[in-house]
């Protein structure tokens, strides 16, 4: 395809918030592959932007969170480009890729390239299908072409670095620069080792180097190497320590210690070498991902380690003068009170200089997705109802314990903080980001008859009240519809999904969003003597039943 103007096809990567190390890899590659692509990188979209996608031939969307895919904005632009200029066409790439069903269901795109992209990209813009997921026009189906590539090394290319990289700060650096990928860890709620492989493959240490020249060239002053766990660097059956120490080494005399961090470690992956590096050739803090303070959960994570290990690489990276973050995982499947009550032990004796608390988030493909689709809601944490200290917030437990680990660990902290009355209400915002919010459920004649009858027989000038005493939360309609579905529509046999709720994912709440409606209708019962003819059950299956009716009828 050929754009008449300059005889330059026009390419544009949109890699949303941030500009990934994954889309300069990508730009990169293709302006390696051929000259006459016209190539820009961009983050946002203002005017300019926009009309910059309208005339480009090829939108690429680099896209690294499943959550970027039911985004209500991205999907606006995909929808506004596919609108007013047909011929642009739009592929999403990145590690969301591991799943292309659910981003062909979700984006209107031409198709979803497969995996690691360097080589396929520029093949894909010219005309080839392999390592493309896409949807056959003739049939409705969707077509997966796994690259033939088993296993890619790293492609040695210039990247495409954006002219305002330095004014970007991913948690404090300009770019996080990726110097290996692959993990030989088995975390069961990771997608890096399905998406990267097990096998560590590390890029050259003089291009590692002429890289971070580069970005220094363009004002970048601060630079966080990643590649899943720092130590990793060149990993070949152990960790390659002088390998590993001379690259912090060589990066910082470039950048200078103040302004270089190798965030992700793994506790089995560090000693006293390679922290004592960490100490004087970076910031000099470390961030070990450890999940948990009960072994049973370390254990069912398949994470590799025990309780013990994480305390003994705590103490001696603080013996070492390193200070150390902690993330933890809560709400699992499997997680019993007791593992939750050793995790709050682990905090004290631990003494973290920071802490990160998630809950346990099914990425779609990950093991610990397949646990939450085959655990049966009421014995979720995520999704059993609060009944402790925190019933009044009405919070599922997952939330409750996920609230109340955040606190105690801003007690427990090497530096504790003190709970105002605002990091109260920041910290327990950020525990409820999980479908909780409660809705009254009402069937939609029973609804209609609501209003009929207060318009005929209600008192002019007064307030009715319809609802349906049906409270319940968001996740579990979507949950009851999918389990519907799977019964009246199940799913072909050709697709990889195995039940509709596979296609459920989590979003941010809009700012103020409600976390419960509730509707008192004991008025119009009493006066006008309305009453709800279905119940939940009986109303939620019409409304599928009616739904599946439109849609098969409309195809
Ligand atoms: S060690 Fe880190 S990158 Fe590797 S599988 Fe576990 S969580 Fe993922």
């Amino acid at each position: 395809m050929k754009n008449n103007n300059n005889n330059k096809i026009k390419i544009t990567i949109y890699s949303p918030n941030y500009y990934t190390y994954g889309a300069m890899v990508i730009g990169g590659a293709l302006q390696k592959s051929n000259t006459k692509y016209d190539i820009k990188l961009i983050k946002n979209i203002d005017d300019n932007n926009l009309k910059l996608l309208l005339k480009s031939n090829f939108v690429l969307l680099s896209l690294y969170s499943t959550s970027q895919i039911i985004d209500e904005n991205l999907k606006n632009i995909v929808n506004f480009i596919k609108h007013k200029s047909k011929n642009t066409k739009i592929f999403v790439g990145g590690p969301v890729s591991a799943y292309p069903e659910i981003i062909l269901e979700e984006l209107p795109v031409d198709g979803v390239i497969i995996g690691e992209g360097e080589l396929t990209t520029p093949n894909i813009i010219e005309g080839s299908k392999e390592g493309l997921a896409y949807r056959d026009i003739n049939n409705n189906e969707i077509i997966i072409n796994t690259p033939k590539l088993k296993k890619l090394e790293i492609l040695h290319a210039d990247l495409l670095i954006p002219k305002d990289i330095a004014n970007q700060s991913i948690r404090g650096a300009n770019v996080y620069i990726e110097t290996h990928r692959g993990c030989i860890g088995n975390c069961t709620f990771c997608q890096v080792p399905t998406f990267f492989g097990k096998e560590i493959r590390s890029k050259p240490l003089e291009e590692v180097i002429n890289e971070v020249k580069e970005f220094k060239k363009r004002g970048v002053k601060r630079i966080a190497i990643s590649g899943g766990t720092g130590s990793l660097y060149n990993f070949k059956k152990e960790v390659n320590k002088s390998m590993f120490m001379e690259l912090l080494e060589k990066v910082s005399n470039i950048v200078g210690t103040k302004n270089l961090s190798v965030p992700d470690m793994r506790v089995d992956y560090v000693d006293e070498d390679t922290l004592n590096a960490v100490k004087k050739y970076t910031i000099g803090w470390v961030f070990f991902g450890l999940e948990s303070g009960s072994d049973n959960i370390l254990k069912s994570m398949k994470k590799g380690v025990n309780v013990k290990k994480n305390l003994n690489s705590i103490k001696l990276a603080k013996q070492c003068g390193v200070k150390v973050g902690g993330s933890f995982i809560i709400g699992a499947p499997n997680e019993k009170e007791i593992d939750y009550l050793l995790t709050k032990d682990f905090i004290v004796d631990a003494e973290l200089d920071d802490v990160f608390v998630s809950m346990a988030e099914p990425i779609p493909k990950t093991e610990l997705c397949n646990l939450v689709l085959n655990t049966e809601i009421k014995n979720n944490p995520m999704f059993m109802p609060h009944n402790g200290q925190y019933k009044r917030l009405n919070l599922t437990e997952g939330e409750a314990r996920c609230f109340d680990l955040m606190l105690h660990s801003e007690n427990w902290k090497s530096n504790p903080n003190m709970i105002t009355k605002q990091l109260y209400s920041i910290l327990l915002n950020e525990s409820k980001k999980d479908g909780k919010n409660i809705r009254d459920w009402l069937y939609v004649l029973d609804h209609c008859k609501g209003i009929d009858l207060a318009y005929h027989k209600g008192k002019s000038g007064e307030t009715y009240n319809i609802g349906g005493r049906n409270e319940r939360t968001n996740i579990y309609i979507a949950n009851k519809i999918c389990e519907i579905l799977d019964e009246l529509y199940p799913i072909s046999k050709n697709s990889k999904l195995r039940s509709y709720k596979e296609l459920i994912t989590f979003v941010t709440d809009r700012p103020g969003h409600d976390r419960r409606y509730a509707i008192d209708a004991s008025k119009i019962e009493n006066k006008l003597g309305w009453k709800a003819d279905e119940n939940f059950d009986s109303g939620i299956i019409k409304t599928i039943e009616w739904y599946l009716g439109k849609y098969n009828n409309d195809n």
